[in-house]
């Protein structure tokens, strides 16, 4: 019977990416309940130079699958995963919700004959049987999924949702051969994107970002004036990028930039869904203004007002005229 869980460690470019530590400490969190062994599947042409960055806390073992292309090859990905399925036989598979994985993870669990579900930010396990909570409806509600009859789960963890393991472990650590696979995609290079226009959203130490709460598009040019005033980058809410007002490049979330180097995050009229904070709660002075006391906003704030974000912008214009 299939027993323990399988984490798909995720690399780019031979580093691993964040998100395999927060799988890794989404495994150890339930492995009591799952029961057997946590292994690391690491899919990359090298592997071993991988190896120790997946020996964390919770890790029994870390499985190399080395593979013959530099960059991600779903075809590959699927075969070198179900390679470490085959041979450990795992209950639970954790896969990263991400660009990567999107690549492979429905695939890898037709093969592996598991229940599935994408976009998972909480685990259950009672008695062995797993169930998870993913978003729906672009987070207007959550959905709780379980999997009747499934000897097996794949779930796709949405990225920032699960603390990351730490400290170093004594797993152990074993090369799996990957069969020969025909890959149908090949990776030729990579492109620069088209420019931004000299915004840089992940380098700004002060941004200053407007959401729905501006109304419309002739309120925007009067904080895009503040922000400059302010000395402050321009962000937004997907609302605002989505209709155009603000090029795509200032928009923070998910789907967006990652406020990386922020020190002071000014939300004006944003609301503070789960996909805005994944690219700004983590900063640590977050100023909210809101006209509704109950947005989710406040409770990533340090600091919060109640009220009109055109009042406030009138205060600070004056302020800092
Ligand atoms: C796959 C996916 C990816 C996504 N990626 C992103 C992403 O990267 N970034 C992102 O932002 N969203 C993203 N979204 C959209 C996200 O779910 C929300 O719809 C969006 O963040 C809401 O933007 P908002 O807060 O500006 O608008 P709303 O949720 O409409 O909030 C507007 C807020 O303004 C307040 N307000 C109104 N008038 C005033 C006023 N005069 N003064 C002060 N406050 C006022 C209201 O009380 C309200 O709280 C994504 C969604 C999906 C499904």
């Amino acid at each position: 019977m299939a027993q323990g869980i399988l984490v798909i460690a995720e690399q780019r470019r031979g580093v691993l990416s964040p998100v395999t530590q927060e799988l890794i400490g989404a495994a150890r969190a339930i492995k009591n309940d799952v029961g057997g062994a946590v292994s690391v599947a690491i899919i990359a042409r090298d592997p071993a130079s991988l190896a120790e960055g997946a020996r964390l806390d919770g890790v029994d073992e870390v499985l190399l699958l080395p593979v013959t292309a530099d960059e991600f090859q779903p075809d590959l990905h699927v075969a070198a995963a179900m390679q470490a399925v085959s041979e450990r036989d795992p209950s639970l598979i954790l896969a990263p919700h991400s660009v990567d994985g999107w690549g492979y993870a429905a695939a890898l669990a037709v093969q592996a004959d598991a229940g599935f579900a994408t976009d998972v930010f909480a685990i259950q396990v009672d008695a062995g049987e797993v169930t998870a909570v993913r978003g729906a409806y672009g987070e207007r509600a959550h959905a709780l999924l379980e999997f009747p009859g499934r000897d097996r789960v794949l779930l796709a963890l949405r990225p920032s949702a699960f603390p990351a393991a730490e400290g170093a472990a004594d797993s152990t650590v074993t090369e799996l051969s990957v069969p020969e696979t025909a890959a149908r995609s090949r990776h030729l290079e990579f492109i620069d994107p088209p420019s931004e226009g000299g915004v840089d959203i992940p380098g700004a130490e002060f941004i200053l970002s407007i959401g729905r709460g501006v109304g419309e598009e002739d309120n925007v040019e009067e904080f895009a004036e503040l922000a400059e005033q302010m000395q402050a980058v321009l962000g937004c809410s997907r609302p605002i990028a989505d209709a155009g007002w603000l090029p795509k490049a200032r928009q923070v979330g998910y789907s967006g930039k990652t406020a990386s180097s922020c020190k002071l995050y000014l939300a004006l009229g944003i609301s503070g869904s789960v996909q805005h904070l994944a690219g700004m709660k983590h900063v640590e002075n977050i100023i909210a203004v809101n006209s509704d006391a109950n947005a989710g906003i406040f409770n990533v704030a340090r600091y919060g007002v109640v009220g009109d974000m055109f009042e406030v912008s009138k205060e600070l214009r004056q302020h800092f005229e």
